[in-house]
């Protein structure tokens, strides 16, 4: 299940979460329980995940899940 990263309008709290790509869009709240957030566009382009590929050294496309991601599966 693909990880998607979220901003709270709120507190300015930037959050990740696992969900199903079918959710990507729906609402969720903050940890701090505010229910303002958006989704960012692609958790794999945000500074600081450089270690995206990770140490199983799996190349990242730089797409993030797209249609065709292994990790939709
Ligand atoms: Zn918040």
């Amino acid at each position: 299940m693909p990880v998607y990263e979220y901003l709270c309008r709120v507190c300015d709290t930037r959050f990740e979460e696992r969900r199903a790509m079918a959710d990507a869009g729906a609402p969720i709240n903050c940890p701090s329980g505010h229910p303002d957030t958006a989704r960012l566009l692609s958790v794999f382009a945000s500074v600081g995940r450089a270690d995206a590929a990770g140490p199983s050294g799996r190349p990242t496309t730089g797409g993030g899940c797209g249609a065709g991601c292994a990790c939709a599966s």
